[in-house]
């Protein structure tokens, strides 16, 4: 038996509030002698001070003229990019290289020898993963498996937890889940022998509201849960960049007897979470947004441990098949324990590697002090933004104003700000890039902007809303 992860010490996820940040810049402001809060020169001195500084100088941070269609009148080439996209792929760690030369230099040598010999034997690559993984994410080692793609990892999780019966078939979700877990969810229906009208539940904000309310989620459960198989959710909805409320749904969920699964795909090392502690029934995420892996880069999957051995019914290979006799080569399954039992297929060198990589990067500071930072820095973006395009606002840079439909509430989000732009966003988008600026657009008029805790800082902030309001302006006077 291994040792239980640590419990989480309050309720919350978070215990910033725009107040404290206020209080922060208020603070930085009398020690710098930088008046105004929204002088880029404070956004210097705050970048300075920073005790996690440091993080930034682990990945390789971009320089704007790497970045197709900027334009050198704008923007100095030779600039650090304004990356703030590490919600949809992250920065390359400079770890990952390393290990990628190592195992490649590796193969080359030592060909099949090297699945069982070296410091991380390929056989076994994913094995060395898993307890760090499950630091990340609340979970015992044996809760956690690294496999496959995200996506795949949804259907082979609801293959083994989604039996239908008669009068329990549903599954609970929201209406503007990613598509990819949409299209997975409804064939998982499909497959086995139901029909979507019936079984799939998609649950909308109120009229006139971008995010949906915990209370809303928790009522719908208590009324309609005798029905519900499955409740499905995003941790973080990555399009309105909310943090739902984990541990209270999936208790919501258990007390009408459904299981409760999770997408933490903008969860994963962007929030602190305690699944197991949670008890939450199961999970799973990608590793390239805030896991910063690479395009594609390996999932996992969680199971709870109170599952280790009821040998449910699930999609099987040979990975899935206890070590100590999967060579035997009988063709009689001897099951893995756990979540290593829901692998399939041999683990790619390939893909685990840059998990490594990023694993050494989180090893070096704790996510708690990440999450903490990571509240300074979208609180620094929400004052930027509200000062200088928010409704009201006495220091309006443009005409065109923004409203941020991300939660205020600190508990109810992580890294990423979506702005929501009064005219469509085509022509702000071209002129962004031109300045160096990596977001990433929704039409007609959202954009999502990611401070990720580990790379970026104030100076990045900053000059992200310079280039807006630039870009603005650059397009009301083209109009
Ligand atoms: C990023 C993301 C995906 C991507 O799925 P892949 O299988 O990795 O291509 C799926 N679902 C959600 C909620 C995501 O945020």
């Amino acid at each position: 038996m291994s040792e239980e992860p640590p419990q989480p010490e309050t309720e919350a996820t978070c215990v910033c509030t725009q107040d404290k940040v206020l209080e922060f810049l208020n603070k930085m402001s009398a020690e710098s002698g930088i008046a105004d809060l929204t002088d880029p020169g404070l956004a210097e001195f705050l970048s300075e001070s920073d005790a996690l500084k440091v993080i930034r100088d682990k990945f390789h941070y971009p320089k704007a003229g790497s970045f197709p269609d900027v334009d050198a009148s704008l923007v100095d080439p030779e600039s650090d990019g304004i990356y703030l996209c590490g919600n949809s792929l992250g920065l390359m760690p400079k770890a990952t290289e390393r290990i990628m030369t190592e195992q490649l230099d590796k193969w080359s040598k030592l060909g099949v020898f090297g699945h069982l010999s070296g410091d991380i034997p390929w056989a076994h690559a994913d094995e060395l993963a898993v307890t760090e993984v499950g630091h990340l994410v609340g979970a015992k080692p044996e809760e956690i498996a690294v496999c496959n793609g995200l996506t795949i990892n949804i259907h082979v999780l609801l293959s083994a937890f989604y039996k239908p019966t008669e009068t329990r078939h549903k599954i609970l979700l929201e209406s503007k889940a990613f598509p990819s877990d949409h299209y997975a969810i409804e064939s998982q229906i499909r497959l086995k022998g139901r029909n979507v009208e019936e079984s799939m539940v998609c649950l909308e904000p109120r009229e006139s509201e971008e995010t949906l309310r915990t209370e809303d989620i928790i009522d719908y459960i208590e009324k309609h849960g005798d029905e519900i198989a499955v409740v499905f959710f995003s941790g973080i909805q990555y399009y309105t960049g909310q943090l739902f409320d984990i541990k209270n749904i999936t208790e919501a969920g258990h007390r009408k007897g459904c299981l409760v699964g999770w997408d933490l795909a903008h969860a994963y090392c962007n929030v602190p979470l305690h699944l197991h502690w949670w008890d939450v029934d199961f999970a799973c995420w990608c590793s390239y947004k805030y896991g910063c892996t690479g395009a594609g880069g390996i999932a996992g999957l969680f199971v709870h441990e109170r599952f280790k051995n009821d040998k449910r019914d699930r999609m099987l290979g040979w990975w899935s098949h206890k070590m100590s006799s999967r060579f035997v080569m009988n063709n009689e399954l001897d099951l893995d324990e756990g979540a290593a039992g829901y692998r399939i297929s041999n683990p790619p060198i390939h893909l685990i590697v840059p998990l490594l990589g990023s694993l050494e990067v989180y090893r070096s500071v704790r996510l708690d002090d990440l999450r903490s930072r990571s509240c300074y820095l979208t609180g620094y973006l929400e004052y930027l933004v509200n000062t200088f395009f928010g409704v009201g606002s006495d220091k309006l840079a443009t005409k065109i104003t923004i409203s941020i439909i991300t939660p205020s509430d600190f508990h109810q989000r992580g890294c990423q700000l979506s702005l929501k732009f009064s005219v469509p966003i085509d022509l702000i988008y071209k002129e962004l890039v031109k300045r160096g600026v990596a977001v990433d657009k929704r039409y007609p008029n959202v954009i999502r902007v990611a401070p990720v805790h580990l790379y970026n800082n104030y100076v990045d902030i900053r000059r992200f809303i310079q280039a807006l309001i630039d870009s603005c302006l650059a397009v009301e006077n083209n109009v």
